[in-house]
């Protein structure tokens, strides 16, 4: 089964697992830019059209 992550409009931290290397990173929904694994180099967001895409496994939500 596959599950949607539903976005609201607010400004949210994602505490996220990288899908290559495991490493936990905290980044932010509404990055403009991409947003990389600092110890790989795995991009685990980006920016396409104005919309944040999280490529990672979201494991919490902040704030
Ligand atoms: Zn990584």
């Amino acid at each position: 089964m596959r599950r949607t992550i539903h976005q609201k409009k607010e400004s949210k931290f994602l505490k996220v697992i990288c899908p290559k290397c495991k490493n936990e990173q905290i980044i932010f929904n509404k990055a403009s830019t991409k947003v990389k694994c600092l110890v790989c180099g795995n991009i685990l967001a980006e920016n396409t059209g104005g919309k944040s895409i999280i490529k990672a496994k979201i494991v919490k939500v902040l704030g």
